[in-house]
Formats: structure tokens, C-alpha cells, sequence
């Protein structure tokens, strides 16, 4: 007999990979439960305007697809539960996984899709003055820093879409970049080189994030040259890139050497009965689109799993 806890597939993360997993398992007749932290969409929902998402011609906002995630979940009948995964444990019983959380759950699979959190830079002063300047998030926290000066670092689509948001609110807008040659996709650097506002520094990295109770200015060193600047800036955007959010499944699948999960074509890791989807996968582009590929294709082979398992 099944409980309320038990489930033939638990989705952990309600970003898009695992909403689309959500989404197919439970239209395969599956009993779906999708647990995630935080707001549904994951790190998409911190995402300003996605203009790269077919379907949406004139872009869609994070926060608005997250939303719109969570009700086509909803509507397809998987269970929502909004919780964080501590721990996950064989339980002995035949191809059973259990979630420690703050509820006991139990499932025949699961498919991992807790995605990616922003990478930090780690020089001194940026850990001490998070939530005082500095963020990982414009759109979270673009609105304290209007008619301000802010800098935002990376040389990616994250760090190039952030500085065009942030130049609508802010008075200055640094783009502080490491080479002089972009990750960002063109039309994003097009706009951003012709945004009075956002004034380009490349070839530079920074070494201290400056300020007592709030961020005050940064610490800039030219690569070239070697020269170090102080650069008086009120807020500090830090978007280098991301890391994958393993930690809890390190000692129970493969993972490459930066901490991404191994999988096959089919989404299924080195454990039989854990799967992976979007970008916590080794190899994973880091779009919505090919997230919710993976979240599709770990859908069927669990079911094709579940199948086989004939319980
Ligand atoms: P990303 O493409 O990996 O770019 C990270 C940037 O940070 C790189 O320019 C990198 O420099 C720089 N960086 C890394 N570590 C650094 C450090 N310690 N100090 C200084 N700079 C450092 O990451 P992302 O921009 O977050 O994008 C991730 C994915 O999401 C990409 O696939 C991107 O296309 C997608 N995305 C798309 C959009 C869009 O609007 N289409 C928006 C956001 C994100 P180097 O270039 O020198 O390595």
C-alpha cells in the first residue's frame, strides 16, 4: 500500500529541467513528487528578461516562467513539496530511495536537477559584505541601488544581461571583465557597447571588495600592467559563472573534477535508480531549453526504469 510519503519518482528541484520532468513522469501515469527550496523556477527565477526561450517573442521575465512552471506541475497532479533534501539513503528495500528533509519520503527513483548556485569570486571583503552591496542577483537586488554606482563582473550572457538591467536603475554601470574577449552571446555585448551608461574594464580582475558596513569601492588589478586602482563603487554584482549544487550526492555518483554529475544519454549517474537533468549534468549548456530536454528524457528512462522494476 502506498502512503502519502512514498512516490514512484521524487524530482528534486523545480527549476526548469525538473519541472519538465515533472511534467512528463506524471502524464506517464507516474506518482510524482517534486521537491524544491526556495521559489519554483530555480535559478531562472533570478533571471531579468529571457529572450532566448521559443515561444515567448517579446521575452518572458524569470520570476514570471518559475510561476508559470509551478502551475503547469501543479496541473499535471504531481505533489509539490516545498523543502530542502538533507540527505538521500537506499533504504533497503527493493530499488527504494529515502529524502531526509523535514519530512521522511520515499521513491522507486529520483531525478536530480538541483541545478547550479552563482560561483564568488573569494577575494577578501566579498563574503563579509553580502546583502551590504554585495549580490549575486540583479533582479533580487537591483532596486537598492537606484541612481547609484554599481560594477558587475563576468564576461558572460549573465554578466552582460545584469549591467543592461542594471544601467535602467543605477546611475553607472562598471562591467568589469578578466580578458577582452566575451562569453556573452553577440547581441547582448552589441547593446551593452552602446549603453551610455555601462562603461567597460577589461583585462582586469578584482582583488578586495572595499568597506566597513557597506561596499564602499573595489580593488581593481590590471593584468596587463599589473596595477592595482581603487574604483569607488556603491554595489557590487558578481556573476562569474556557477557551481553545481552536489554536495549532498558526492559520495553517491560519479562526478567530473568540477563537481557536475556524470551521466549517459539517457540521464541515468552511476547509481541505478538516480538520474540527473539540466545543469547540474557534466556537459550541460546552461539553457532553459536544453534543461528541459534533459528533464524529458530522465522522465521517460525512469519510467522505462519503473517499468522494468515491475513493483
Ligand atoms: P559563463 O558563461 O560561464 O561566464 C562566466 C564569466 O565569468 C566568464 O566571462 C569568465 O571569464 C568569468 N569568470 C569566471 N571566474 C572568474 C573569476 N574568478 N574572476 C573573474 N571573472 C571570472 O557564465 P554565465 O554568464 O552565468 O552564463 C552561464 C550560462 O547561462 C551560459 O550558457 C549562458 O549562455 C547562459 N545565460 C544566457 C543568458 C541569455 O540572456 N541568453 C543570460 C544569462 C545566462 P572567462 O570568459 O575569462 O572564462
Amino acid at each position: 500500500m502506498t502512503t502519502t510519503n512514498e512516490f514512484d519518482v521524487l524530482i528534486i528541484g523545480g527549476g526548469p529541467a525538473g519541472a519538465t520532468a515533472s511534467i512528463y513522469a506524471a502524464r506517464n501515469g507516474l506518482r510524482v513528487g517534486v521537491v524544491y527550496d526556495g521559489v519554483f523556477g530555480g535559478i531562472v527565477s533570478s533571471a531579468s528578461l529571457i529572450e532566448n526561450y521559443p515561444g515567448f517573442p517579446d521575452g518572458v521575465e524569470g520570476l514570471e516562467l518559475g510561476e508559470r512552471l509551478r502551475r503547469h506541475v501543479e496541473n499535471v497532479g504531481a505533489v509539490l513539496i516545498n523543502e530542502r533534501v538533507e540527505s538521500i539513503e537506499e533504504n533497503g528495500r527493493n530499488g527504494m530511495f529515502t529524502l531526509h528533509g523535514l519530512d521522511m519520503l520515499y521513491a522507486k527513483a529520483i531525478i536530480l536537477s538541483m541545478g547550479v548556485n552563482y560561483k564568488h569570486l573569494n577575494v577578501p571583503g566579498e563574503s563579509q559584505l553580502i546583502g551590504r552591496g554585495v549580490s549575486y542577483c540583479a533582479t533580487c537586488d537591483g532596486a537598492f541601488f537606484r541612481n547609484r554606482t554599481v560594477a558587475v563582473i563576468g564576461g558572460g550572457s549573465s554578466a552582460f544581461s545584469s549591467a543592461e538591467y542594471l544601467a535602467n536603475i543605477a546611475s553607472k554601470v562598471y562591467l568589469i571583465h578578466r580578458r577582452n574577449a566575451f562569453r556573452a552571446e553577440k547581441v547582448l555585448v552589441d547593446r551593452v557597447s552602446q549603453n551610455g551608461k555601462i562603461q567597460l574594464i577589461l583585462n582586469s580582475v578584482v582583488s578586495e571588495v572595499l568597506g566597513e558596513k557597506k561596499v564602499e569601492g573595489i580593488v581593481l588589478k590590471n593584468l596587463e600592467s599589473g596595477k592595482e586602482t581603487t574604483l569607488p563603487v556603491d554595489g557590487v554584482f558578481v556573476q562569474v559563472g556557477h557551481v553545481p549544487n552536489t554536495q549532498m550526492v558526492k559520495d553517491l555518483v560519479d562526478l567530473d573534477e568540477n563537481g557536475y554529475i556524470k551521466t549517459d544519454e539517457e540521464m541515468k549517474t552511476s547509481k541505478k535508480g538516480l538520474f540527473a537533468a539540466g545543469d547540474i549534468r557534466h556537459g550541460a549548456l546552461g539553457q532553459i531549453v536544453t534543461a528541459a530536454a534533459d528533464g524529458a528524457i530522465a522522465a521517460q528512462s525512469v519510467f522505462e526504469y519503473i517499468n522494468e522494476l515491475g513493483t
